[in-house]
């Protein structure tokens, strides 16, 4: 019998809480049928297939109530935490609106206010792209960059991660992800930080831009610094343009409102921004750039739709935008990731001399990466050489493993084949979560020390499974 519906009038049609009173059960075997199936079989091995019920800020909770601590927010899209009330009210506010959204031929008030409010923290920009996603961000700014300059080549840095659409995938810096899906756009890789390579390649005078995350998500990895004013200047002297992916860094993550903004004197071209912008709710993606950009792309009237989405600045989207940018100023979130970010890096780094296998803690922010290495002592060197001789990037992963299943803390390992673990945690935590996140990791690092418990266990597994794979 369909439940009742609001004020007890019976509920007719479609009724999400009983449908998943009903098939809720069966998320991992209708997954394993029809979406990605590798996706639960990855989950099971490692042991995350867990059942969440709810979620709330920082934390979410299973069925038996236990609750667990997010040092991951969803890859970063809930910066603000889980279900925030401003934003949540302000997207039942736009709901209950009954507005006359995306109707196509009008200019809402909702998109030009949030290009307001998010243009304020860049003054050096002029005009806003809305989409949809983070590679929707970066397809824009390399569509207007070659547009703009007339160049089709674009350089990045190697290691990079920009998303996984074609253009996109075009300036990633990992074979893993591009390989399958050649011919990707003309594209040179540089090393981040390698002022004379970028030179060497702008020289050809084909290049219409270089796109560069200011901390690479993949193992944390910041230009050094100077880097992206110099880079900037070349780019300039040669006609090309600096497009700045604070897709993962913006909105406050690294402790300024955009990571560029750390080193004097750097103003992108263009700048990407998609994630936490609408407090994880509704999928956005924003690109911001000079006004001279965006008069090349929509140069005349024939073309006023060049380049657009269907679902781009839709009401909720730009809702949540402005919700998430009022409570990034009201809360003092910027502030707030720099002061936890810092105590938490400070205390993580005090841990590097009493452990071995610990060998640096690096970031800015709440965007921290925590680095292992190669111990000392002869019994350890002999376990960290057996696991990279099975697969590197295995001790990240035995210690992201027991910080879930034994201490409840969800985080994750930077990249593939890579000794260093991540931690983006939404950027509202506190004291209260760096003490649980140290009293667990301290333990799991005694334990790796110690060489015991589900740690190396599940090791052993991992070293199996990774031999079996070759
Ligand atoms: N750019 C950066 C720096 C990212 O970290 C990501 C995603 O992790 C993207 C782009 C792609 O964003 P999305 O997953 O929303 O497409």
């Amino acid at each position: 019998m369909a439940a009742p519906g609001p004020e007890g009038t019976p509920r007719r049609g479609f009724d999400l809480a009983a449908l998943l009173a009903e098939r809720g059960a069966e998320r991992y075997e209708l997954h394993a049928r029809h979406l990605n199936h590798q996706l639960p079989r990855v989950l099971r091995t490692i042991g995350f297939d867990k059942v969440y019920e709810r979620a709330d800020g920082a934390y979410f909770w299973d069925a038996d109530g236990q609750d667990y601590l997010d040092m991951l927010a969803g890859f970063g899209v809930m910066g603000l935490g889980r279900h925030h009330p401003v934003v949540r009210a302000a997207l039942h506010d736009v709901i209950d609106a009954s507005l006359a959204d995306l109707t196509r031929f009008d200019c809402s008030p909702l998109p030009g206010l949030l290009a307001e409010k998010l243009l304020a923290h860049s003054p050096h920009l002029d005009r806003v792209f809305f989409g949809n996603s983070g590679t929707e961000a970066v397809e824009t700014a390399l569509k207007f960059a070659r547009c703009a300059t007339g160049r089709p080549r674009v350089l990045y840095c190697e290691h990079a991660f920009h998303g996984l659409t074609t253009g996109a995938l075009s300036v990633n810096g990992e074979a893993g992800f591009r390989d399958g899906f050649a011919p990707l756009l003309p594209d040179t890789a540089v090393p981040l930080g390698d002022l004379a390579a970028l030179e060497r390649e702008l020289r050809r005078g084909d290049v219409a831009a270089l796109v560069v995350e200011p901390i690479q998500g993949k193992g944390v990895q910041e230009a050094p610094p100077g880097y992206l004013r110099a880079a900037q200047e070349l780019l300039h002297r040669h006609g090309a343009l600096l497009i700045a992916d604070e897709v993962q860094t913006g909105l406050g993550r690294t402790g300024d409102f955009y990571a560029y903004q750390h080193d004097d004197g750097v103003e992108p071209d263009l700048v990407c921004v998609a994630k936490a912008l609408s407090g994880g709710y509704v999928p956005v993606g924003a690109t911001l750039g000079k006004d001279w950009i965006f008069k090349k792309v929509y140069s005349s009237m024939d073309r006023v739709l060049v380049h657009s989405a269907s679902f781009g600045s839709n009401a909720q989207a730009m809702a949540a935008g402005l919700a998430v940018l009022s409570v990034i100023e009201d809360e003092g979130i910027v502030a707030n990731a720099r002061v936890t970010g810092d105590l938490l890096r400070t205390r993580l780094a005090e841990l590097v001399d009493r452990y071995e296998f610990l060998a640096a803690v690096r970031g800015r922010g709440l965007m921290i990466g925590i680095e292992f290495g190669r111990p000392e002592s002869l019994v350890l060197r002999g376990r960290w050489t057996m696991l990279q001789a099975a697969r590197k990037g295995l001790f990240a992963q035995m210690v992201v493993v027991p910080l879930l299943r034994k201490h409840r803390i969800l985080t994750q390992v930077s990249g593939d084949e890579l000794e260093v673990i991540k931690l983006i945690p939404p950027l509202t935590i506190g004291e209260r979560e760096v003490d649980r996140f140290l009293t667990a990791f301290t333990a799991v690092m005694d334990d790796a020390h110690a060489g015991g418990g589900l740690m190396w266990d599940f090791g052993k597994t991992l070293i199996k499974q990774a031999v079996l794979q070759r």
